[in-house]
């Protein structure tokens, strides 16, 4: 079955303590296809560049088999850009600028073959946007959402309209702090339960992801990595890779949603071993498969 992502397509500038890089290919959208992609299913991307976005990136999107019909180019527009400086502690990062450019005007209408995609991941955007998505969306199976701090401080209340329409919300801890004012993510997340979702994915960086439903409650780690490049975008991985492993398997149980964030956090630690989506350029699926075993056994007892 196919994933529908609709999300960012960004150049961002990051700033780690030893290196920086600017104008690389990024976006929620982005990282979240990327991942997907790794599965037998087919995946679909929204979003908006502008005119200057380089062709070689929507390029290597399309090696990725990638359907590119609902990426929008603004011919007089400028692309999103985003800046992030991360600290020693790389789970401590300062967004240094967002500019929305085209995705401020962007009200996207899902070309025809798009409306009855089954998995649908409204990453991270506006939420008035995700929201519009839903409303578009003619048969979907699961419906997962993520946000972040901007739009928790910008967009709360069209958030909070969001949440009621999603199957699952994912956002990292500290953001769940944000949105709840409660700094215990248990209680936080019987909080967002509240507002609409069955579930709740709450990722806290290099200490893994857990997952909570009104009756259950689970914990994956996350993969143990000595050397890490670049953080950015390890989250629309998770998520990403999460989506698509869901919709190769077309289940949507408890038993899948835990195998498929362990699959998600094996993507994401591949993710944040290079800059932008370098190191996916170079993964295989077997590698994927070898480092979900390792987790598997990691867990055992
Ligand atoms: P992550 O590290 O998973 O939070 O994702 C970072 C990616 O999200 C970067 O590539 C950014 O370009 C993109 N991004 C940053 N801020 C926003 C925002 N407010 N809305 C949507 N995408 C964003």
């Amino acid at each position: 079955m196919a994933v529908l992502v609709v999300g960012t397509v960004t150049l961002d500038t990051i700033e780690m303590p030893r290196k920086r890089v600017e104008d690389v290919l990024g976006g929620s959208g982005v990282y979240a296809t990327v991942a997907a992609s790794f599965f037998e299913c087919p995946v679909r991307l929204v979003g908006v560049v502008g005119a200057d976005f380089p062709h070689a990136y929507t390029d290597f999107l399309h090696t990725r088999g990638i359907d590119l019909q609902g990426l929008e180019r603004v011919d007089n527009g400028r692309t999103f850009r985003w800046g992030g400086r991360y600290a020693e502690d790389y789970n401590v990062r300062d967004t240094i600028f967002t500019e929305l450019n085209v995705v401020a005007d962007f009200h996207p209408v899902l070309p025809d073959v798009y409306r009855q995609t089954p998995y649908l991941f409204l990453a991270n955007n506006p939420p008035q946007l995700q929201l519009s998505i839903i409303e578009q969306a003619t048969a979907p199976k699961l419906v997962v959402c993520d946000t972040m701090d901007f739009w928790i401080n910008e967009e709360r209340e069209a958030l909070e309209a969001l949440l009621a329409r999603v199957d699952i919300l994912i956002l990292n801890d500290s953001e769940a702090r944000l949105l709840t004012g409660d700094s215990n993510l248990m209680r936080a997340a019987q909080a967002m339960l509240r507002h609409g979702p069955k579930r709740v994915i709450v990722k806290k960086g290099e200490h893994g992801a857990i997952s909570i439903t009104a009756s259950s409650f689970f914990s994956a780690p996350a993969y143990p990595l000595t050397q890490v490049a670049d953080p950015t975008g390890a989250g629309d991985s998770f998520a990403g890779g999460m989506m698509g492993y869901l919709a190769s398997v077309e289940d949507t149980s408890e038993e899948a949603i835990r195998s498929a964030m362990v699959y998600g956090t094996v993507v994401a630690s591949f993710n944040i071993e290079d800059f932008s989506i370098n190191r996916q350029r170079r993964v295989k699926f077997s590698e994927i498969s070898e480092r979900y075993q390792q987790l598997q056994e990691a867990v055992h007892f």
